[in-house]
């Protein structure tokens, strides 16, 4: 039987997702590794935390519907038996666009990725936490600069997720858990190729005060810092891993 204190990231096949996995292996948790569709990937990442000594299961779903949601930790139940830590890191880039260029279909599909999955998410963890837990929301320096003419859709997931995780700290506070969020900007992984622009990130370095793109690495330490005892006093709080932005 799994003692180890358990993780759920989502979208952790790769990007930031799966060097959060990585991270909190070391720390010794077990990992449920959640993705959408590239199952290779993820069972590469799971054998990574397995190599580290500690459990590791990849569980297929897309948490930006309900009913997989629910398969989703039925299957954390049935492969862990508890949850201590939640990391809603599952999200999504369309190409850039203004406004002006975007239908209904391409907002819905990144605003329920985005935010409804964080919502969902939230809500069978927390039913999970009995004796507290942690849970952590991978927004954007975007919900600040709004990402104009490239994806404003984008920007307000981002947004609204940070409003779920002020809103959201202050319900569960009183049930011993924590909710907080990172702010990346401008980090090396292939999300900015499905935004359009696999080169994003090196284009735009010189305008962060640290002028360097950031590692997925990075943001897992920030991750794992707020979910820890570490952060035991910190709620409804935000770290920007960002470079300065
Ligand atoms: P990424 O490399 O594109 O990885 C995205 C991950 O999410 C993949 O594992 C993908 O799984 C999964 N995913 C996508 N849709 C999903 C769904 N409906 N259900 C479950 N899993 C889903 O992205 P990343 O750059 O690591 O980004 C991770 C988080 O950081 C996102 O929330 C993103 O908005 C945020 N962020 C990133 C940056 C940056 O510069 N990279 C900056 C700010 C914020 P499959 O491959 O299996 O589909």
């Amino acid at each position: 039987m799994n003692t180890n204190p358990v993780v759920l990231i989502t979208g952790a096949s790769r990007g930031i997702g799966a060097a959060t996995a990585i991270h909190f292996a070391q720390q010794g948790y077990a990992v449920c590794i959640n993705y959408k569709a590239d199952q290779r990937s993820a069972e590469k990442i799971a054998q990574q935390v397995r190599g580290i000594g500690v459990k590791a299961e990849i569980v297929q779903a897309d948490v930006s519907d309900e009913t997989q949601v629910l398969t989703l930790f039925a299957k954390v139940d049935e492969l862990f038996g508890k949850l201590d830590v939640l990391i809603n890191n599952a999200g999504i880039l369309k190409p850039q666009m203004p406004l002006l260029e975007m239908d209904a279909s391409r907002i819905n599909e990144v605003l329920t990725t985005n935010v409804t999955s964080a919502f969902l998410c939230s809500r069978e963890a927390i039913k999970r936490m009995h004796s507290g837990g942690s849970i952590v929301n991978v927004s954007s320096g975007a919900a600040k600069t709004g990402s104009p003419n490239e994806y404003i859709d984008y920007a307000a997931s981002k947004g609204a997720m940070d409003t779920l995780t002020i809103g959201l700290a202050k319900e569960v506070a009183k049930l011993g858990i924590r909710v907080n969020s990172v702010r990346p900007g401008l980090i090396y992984t292939d999300m900015h190729r499905d935004g359009g622009e696999a080169g994003r990130v090196d284009r735009l370095k010189s305008n962060l005060p640290l002028g360097r793109g950031g590692t997925p690495e990075e943001v897992a330490a920030a991750i794992y810092f707020l979910a820890s005892a570490q952060a035991s006093f910190t709620t409804a709080s935000f770290i920007d891993v960002a470079g300065g932005l």
